[in-house]
């Protein structure tokens, strides 16, 4: 959704680019402005990176795997559309690795997918049953 001056955002310019006010929730702005300073960089450099690494991200999956997208994420085992085989993939971590119940296999296109998703981290980051 786009908002012009006249809209919810109040339209600003710093160092000749166009800014506008957004709300974050405050435990989110904490954690990154953590991460800003332990980079010693600017909190308000540091969310803008974040978001447009968020974009290139988003723009580079679509292009590497436009037929792949996220449905869902639950116990640990993440779902991923495959409309090119029009079936779901279903990614775990097996043995501390990630694999593809799918394909069976630890390195297919969905894992390279997976990799670029947070829900992976979440899944490392769980302590092993
Ligand atoms: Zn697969």
């Amino acid at each position: 959704m786009l908002h012009n001056a006249q809209g919810l955002h109040k339209l600003v310019k710093r160092g000749g680019k166009e800014v506008i006010t957004v709300e974050i929730f405050k435990q989110t702005y904490d954690l990154m402005k953590a991460n800003a300073g332990k980079l010693k960089w600017n909190t308000k450099e540091y969310i803008n990176s974040v978001l447009a690494e968020a974009i290139e991200r988003d723009r580079f999956l679509q292009t590497y795997a436009p037929n792949l997208s996220r449905v869902g994420y639950q116990d640990n085992i993440l779902f991923i559309r495959d409309a090119k085989v029009g079936k779901t993939a279903d990614i775990f971590l097996k043995d501390r690795v990630l694999y593809c119940g799918l394909c069976e296999s630890k390195d297919c296109i969905h894992i390279h997918y997976a990799f670029a998703l947070p829900e992976v981290a979440k899944m490392y980051l769980r302590k092993p049953r």
